[in-house]
């Protein structure tokens, strides 16, 4: 099947009588015939479901979509695109651990991997990501065990050269991780390109509709975890009656455990009815992505030939630093830009006023228009000193094409360059 075929019918084949859509099973708990079955259930806790903590029908239906949609053996959905990055790392790292990360990634998951990990004794080494293979490679310690980055980075709008860092993990033997919520597998599928492991906040695209926060985390099942030091994985489980993961689950093994032991032990699993409303986000994400591409592209060809503009990031601009990348790697460049107005602060402040349109919210991939003001908002917080070093100009304003007709988001930013 193509993608929109998969958006509509992957993850749930109804049988004869038998409801056209995925009901919404709400409840906690599953009844068994005999202790005999609990038990066994409990020895191996993927052969029947036991409880709605890790495991779902509703839920799994959804992830089975996903795996499908990026190309991948298995998925699991977490309540936020935090868990899911957490989780993502907490599968392979302990305590004592470290991994590589491009610098260049959403704000909220600099923190949990710079400030949070730290804590928990997880170092993060952030890497820039347009270093050479060689200062990369310099980066790797012995107890490296992963690498990290965005394939269309938020806020940056930076596209990351997948290839290029899947082959430098795969050199140090660690698995290539892509946070893929910005281009959902629509537009880039990083399996193809070598990545491992891919989480999304389906809060933004996949959702689209602004309802429900949400992630998921999806195994290629490619990445050989006997090559490199993953005993998590390779070892017997203490907490599952000495089960390996990789002698049980094979190609599955890290899906697998993400499951059985992390999602058991941090229950951070999304509800059915969540995961319903993800599932009608998901089935007109094909046709929404062709359409915010569609409408970004226009926008920022305007933007970018504005007189009161002064520079636009987005990397379907023939004059976007990652122009040559996204040619490469996407099949759009998908909805959300960055520009900056002349004039600094004060007129984007004036500007994101004056919009009728386009709604003032912390969100990007809304299936309607929204902007964001990150020197006044998300960044408030800094220095000006801080908000250069951080790329954060004055007057850069981020936004994040929806889905209206194309000529009135257009009309709206012309109301708010009068304004300035
Ligand atoms: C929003 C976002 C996250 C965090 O997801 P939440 O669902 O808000 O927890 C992670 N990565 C990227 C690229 C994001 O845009």
């Amino acid at each position: 099947m193509k993608d929109a075929t998969k958006c509509l019918h992957s993850g749930y084949t109804p049988g004869n009588t038998e409801p056209r859509v995925m009901p919404i099973v709400q409840s906690t708990t599953y009844v068994y015939d005999s202790t005999e079955e609990v038990a066994a259930v409990f020895d191996e806790p993927t052969r029947s479901l036991i409880y709605s903590r890790f495991a779902n029908p509703t839920v799994m239906a959804v992830e089975r979509k996903i795996a499908e949609l990026e190309g991948g053996v298995g998925a699991m959905c977490t309540t936020s695109g935090q868990a899911a990055s957490m989780l993502s790392i907490l599968n392979i790292c302990d305590a004592g651990d470290s991994f590589i990360s491009t610098s260049e990634i959403y704000g909220g998951t600099v923190n949990l991997f710079a400030f949070t990990f730290k804590k928990m004794g997880i170092e993060c080494i952030f890497v820039d990501k347009n270093a050479t293979d060689e200062e990369i490679s310099k980066a790797f310690k012995p107890n490296t065990k992963a690498v990290f980055g965005e394939t269309i980075a938020n806020p940056a709008l930076s596209v990351l050269d997948i290839e290029r860092f899947a082959r430098i993990a795969h050199e140090h033997n660690v698995p290539l991780i892509v946070d893929n919520t910005f281009a959902t597998p629509i537009l880039c599928k990083p399996f193809d390109f070598g990545a491992d492991i891919v989480i999304h906040s389906t809060t933004k695209y996949m959702d689209g509709h602004a309802v429900q926060v949400g992630g998921v985390i999806v195994d290629s099942g490619n990445f050989d975890w006997t090559k490199g030091n993953f005993p998590g994985i390779t070892e017997p489980d203490e907490s599952y009656h000495g089960i390996s993961y990789i002698d049980t689950y094979g190609k599955a093994a890290y899906i697998t455990k993400a499951r059985m032991q992390l999602m058991r032990d941090f229950g951070v699993y999304p509800a059915a009815h969540s995961a319903f409303l993800l599932n009608l986000g998901l089935e007109t994400l094909s046709v929404r992505m062709k359409q915010y591409c569609e409408n970004a592209l226009k926008v920022a060809k305007y933007l970018e030939q504005h007189e009161k503009v002064e520079s636009v990031t987005y990397p379907g601009l023939e004059s976007d630093a990652s122009y040559e990348l996204g040619k490469k790697y996407l099949k759009g460049s998908s909805g959300v830009i960055s520009f900056v107005i002349k004039g600094g602060k004060e007129a984007a402040m004036r500007f994101m006023n004056s919009l009728e349109l386009a709604s003032n919210e912390v969100h990007v991939a809304d299936i309607r228009t929204c902007v964001l003001h990150p020197a006044s908002e998300t960044h408030r917080q800094l220095t000006d000193e801080q908000l250069v070093a951080a790329g954060i100009e004055g007057g850069m304003i981020r936004f994040s094409v929806g889905l209206e007709d194309v000529d009135d988001i257009l009309a709206d930013i012309e109301k708010g360059f009068a304004k300035v």
